[in-house]
């Protein structure tokens, strides 16, 4: 048996009328990155479908080092599928949502950052980088990480958002901009 059982229901229903899509670019051109909190399901919030948009999370919705990677990748990835498109300058938005309540705001009292790190070998300062307790602060923080970043293709935008749990509304703290990083520069001039 596995808990999973009533979901497998679910799925069940879920295929009985699914139609496949072919592998293509994302509908709305968004990559949604934040947290893995169950109530902040990008899909429901936002009322996204299949195929619109890929979603990044993990503890706070914060830009670690594989999220910056995945971006990159997924940006490569994109670049291939446009290839025959209008407008190749432009890729994709990403968009940084953290929100309020989040259980990584916990990480910022320092016993129980020692006790997680003692139980989990993690070290206390990563632990602490990870914690949200102002997600306006946060969010723009990692908006500032991902367009600092020298990987991060000069055609992905980036923007931030908070997201409240008491009232379920999404608001826009900083608006979609390039990257102006000097690694980015220079490949732009190049091309
Ligand atoms: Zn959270």
């Amino acid at each position: 048996m596995t808990k999973m059982s009533p979901l497998l229901e679910r799925n069940a229903h879920f295929a009985g009328s699914y139609e496949p899509a072919a592998l293509g670019i994302p509908s709305q051109q968004v990559l949604i990155v934040t947290c893995l909190d169950h109530r902040v399901d990008p899909a429901i919030v936002l009322g996204l479908e299949l195929g619109e948009a890929p979603v990044i999370r993990n503890a706070g919705g914060r830009v670690t080092q594989a999220v910056v990677d995945d971006i990159a990748f997924l940006a490569v990835l994109a670049e291939q599928l446009f290839v025959n498109q209008d407008d190749p300058d432009t890729l994709f938005e990403v968009a940084v949502v953290h929100h309020t309540q989040c259980g990584t705001g916990f990480l910022s009292d320092p016993g129980f950052r020692h006790q997680v790190a003692e139980v989990t070998g993690i070290p206390e300062a990563g632990l602490e980088a990870t914690a949200v307790v102002d997600p306006h602060e946060t969010v723009g923080a990692d908006v500032e990480r991902l367009l600092t970043s020298e990987s991060l293709s000069t055609k992905v935008s980036v923007s931030g958002h908070v997201y409240d749990i008491a009232t379920g509304r999404l608001t826009t703290t900083h608006d979609a901009r390039y990257p102006q990083h000097p690694a980015a520069a220079r490949a732009s001039y190049g091309r």
